[in-house]
């Protein structure tokens, strides 16, 4: 699938990236906690979200406080439901 980046904005092939992943990756499917990034920043040294720790968190950062207002959850809550918080 061809687009714009959600991080970059820059169009080309996308990939999916479940913001989510391991046990919650079936969570972050249900709750469209999912993104479509460029392969740099998707899985791509040095600034992709696999290999960098800061960008992941941001991106979690952000989908945290995007479910908590779409859903009506508070940090409890989607603590309940993912098992942690980012903020
Ligand atoms: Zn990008
Ligand atoms: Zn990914």
């Amino acid at each position: 699938m061809k687009g714009n980046c959600d991080l970059c904005g820059k169009y080309g092939y996308l990939e999916l990236h479940h913001i989510f992943g391991g046990a919650n990756r079936s969570l972050s499917e249900k709750y469209g906690l999912v993104v479509n990034l460029c392969h740099e920043c998707h899985n791509e040294p040095p600034d992709g979200v696999h290999f960098n720790a800061e960008n992941m968190l941001a991106l979690r950062k952000w989908a945290q406080k995007q479910a908590m207002e779409n859903y009506g959850w508070d940090e409890a809550e989607f603590i309940r439901i993912f098992g942690r918080s980012y903020l």
